[in-house]
């Protein structure tokens, strides 16, 4: 077990951990970042939409993170899984036990949760391996890359009209496919059909094309519609059990989210000395909202570090404390 006691153990380097870990580092709190290297957005071909980073390769935005993390010298990265979360408050307050997947354990006084969420998009042929490029399930993400192409959107249920309507912001050429006989509000069909959305019913095979391109779907009757984009109905699923094991409440916030965790309007849960930023809560899911709650929920857990009680290991000051 490694003896220091961690201001913070931010479980999770993705923007949302990243952000808050540079905002502590930068108050000289003795970090820990944890991360076993799963950011969602991946597999895209870019961040779209984040200011100053437009388009920029997700590889590229982390290892900048890194590079900057690694000026502040109350901050560590570990590449480590965190597999386990204990909570043992005493008179000093909130303390926590974590243990990596190699077994060792670290303890903090706070912790943040930014593990991101799991993805989960339609179980069909074609997809996972063109997800986050031509099949996507943010045109504001994605939406300007597809721009004018025949844009299909994959979806059967209540939101597919509203979805479809969206889409056409970025195309003339917008189908909604239902998979199967569209049961569609008489107000929603008049308003696809305003808007110039052809609603096609025929099962849907597969989705194809070269790599990671998309040409076409094609239907279980053998006929294809060309195809160059589709946007994809998601749902957001907690990864892990770490919330849960800290006692952190699930919301179900509707949406995308299918178990956000709950915080107050600092980003911290209801279980005292735990906060969680990103994804796992249920904001607009995006790079530039997971900047924006990392950095508010490290602000707050320094501010709360000033009224705990001090441990007979604590130091004002980390530099002197870290070889990082
Ligand atoms: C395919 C795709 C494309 C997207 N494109 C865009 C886009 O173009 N523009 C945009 O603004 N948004 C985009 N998004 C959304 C955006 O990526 C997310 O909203 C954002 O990355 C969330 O950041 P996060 O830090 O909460 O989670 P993540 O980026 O997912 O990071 C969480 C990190 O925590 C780690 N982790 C989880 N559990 C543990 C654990 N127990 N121990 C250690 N580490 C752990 C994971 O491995 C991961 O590295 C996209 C999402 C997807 C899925």
């Amino acid at each position: 077990m490694d003896t220091t006691t961690w201001d913070c153990i931010v479980v999770g380097g993705g923007a949302a951990g990243l952000s808050a870990a540079l905002v502590l580092g930068r108050a000289r709190r003795r970090t820990l970042l944890l991360d076993d290297g799963h950011q969602s957005n991946l597999a895209a071909h870019g961040i779209g939409g984040l200011l100053g980073q437009d388009g920029r390769p997700a590889h590229d935005f982390y290892a900048d993170g890194h590079a900057e993390l690694a000026k502040y010298p109350a901050v560590r990265v570990l590449a480590a899984r965190a597999t386990a979360a204990v909570a043992a408050p005493d008179h000093h307050g909130p303390a926590f036990t974590i243990t990596l997947d190699g077994g060792e354990e670290h303890s903090a006084r706070t912790l943040l949760l930014a593990t991101g969420m799991s993805y989960r998009y339609p179980d069909m042929p074609g997809i996972a391996e063109r997800f986050g490029k031509s099949v996507f399930h943010c045109p504001f993400c994605h939406g300007w890359e597809v721009q004018g192409g025949q844009l299909g959107v994959l979806d059967g249920g209540t939101t597919g009209a509203a979805r479809a309507l969206l889409l056409r912001a970025w195309s003339d050429d917008v189908t909604l496919l239902t998979d199967g006989p569209a049961n569609l509000a008489a107000e929603d069909a008049a308003r696809l059909a305003q808007a110039g959305v052809t609603i096609d019913e025929r099962r849907i095979a597969g989705l194809q094309g070269p790599g990671e391109h998309l040409e076409a779907v094609a239907f279980v009757d053998g006929a294809t519609r060309p195809l160059t984009g589709a946007l994809v109905a998601v749902t957001l699923a907690q990864r892990g059990g770490l919330a849960e094991q800290l006692g952190a409440e699930l919301a179900n916030a509707g949406g995308h989210w299918a178990e956000s965790l709950r915080v107050d309007g600092m980003q911290q849960t209801p279980v005292p000395g735990v906060w969680a930023a990103g994804d796992t809560v249920a904001a607009a899911p995006s790079v530039a909202a997971a900047i924006a709650s990392g950095s508010l929920a490290a602000a707050a857990i320094v501010h709360s570090l000033t009224s705990l009680l001090a441990r007979p290991d604590d130091v004002a000051h980390a530099d002197a404390a870290i070889s990082v």
